[in-house]
């Protein structure tokens, strides 16, 4: 099993993020899951990297040409995927995987949930979506996705898009417990 992880490139944020990250790295790699992500060496990805290859898990990072250029890259990962744009990137992130878990982050890390859960919307991905919501950090993202549905830009089907949990624990079995997406939940989800 593979999943893709989405998350933060800022070190600048508090332990317990740091702490949640190292903690569901060792579950994933007990899980015998790999790990694709960002590839990067700063924040949260570089933590990610470094707890699963300290667990002796395997990890491939993805990754704009650019940003190895300026050596942004984790200097101990050496599964790399080199892409000639951040479009490409995001692509292959989804390609292959079996989930994809969000982390706490920022802009990057929002603009690639986002589309994953818009083309998830559109049955154009089907995989689970799982959020771990360290310090309650995506509460105002949930807040946000609700008022979409109560105002109707969103259909009520939002709950199979993806799940949200609070704790690293929770992550490899909201993963193995997601609703399987189908055609028919596409239809019954769009509203017209
Ligand atoms: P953010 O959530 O804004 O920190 O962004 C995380 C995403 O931003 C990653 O998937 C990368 O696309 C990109 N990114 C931003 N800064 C860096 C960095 N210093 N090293 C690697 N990737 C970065």
């Amino acid at each position: 099993m593979q999943v893709c992880v989405y998350c933060a490139s800022s070190g600048h944020i508090h332990p317990d993020y740091f702490e949640a990250t190292s903690r569901m790295a060792h579950y994933l790699v007990e899980s015998d899951i790999q790990v694709v992500f960002g590839g990067g060496s700063s924040g949260l990805m570089g933590q990610l990297a470094d707890s699963v290859l300290a667990a002796g898990g395997q990890i491939r990072g993805i990754m704009p040409q650019f940003m190895n250029e300026v050596e942004w890259g984790h200097k101990g990962v050496s599964d790399f995927i080199y892409t000639q744009t951040m479009h490409e990137r995001k692509a292959k992130f989804l390609e292959g995987t079996d989930a994809l878990i969000a982390l706490p982050g920022g802009p990057g890390t929002f603009e690639e949930l986002f589309e994953a859960i818009t083309l998830k919307k559109l049955a154009q991905f089907t995989k689970p979506i799982v959020i771990l919501n360290t310090r309650g950090y995506f509460d105002t993202f949930n807040i946000l996705m609700q008022k979409a549905v109560e105002e109707r830009f969103m259909p009520n089907e939002l709950n199979h898009l993806f799940t949200i949990v609070d704790t690293p624990e929770e992550v490899v079995p909201a993963i193995k417990s997601a609703h399987v997406w189908n055609k028919g939940l596409r239809d019954a989800g769009s509203l017209r």
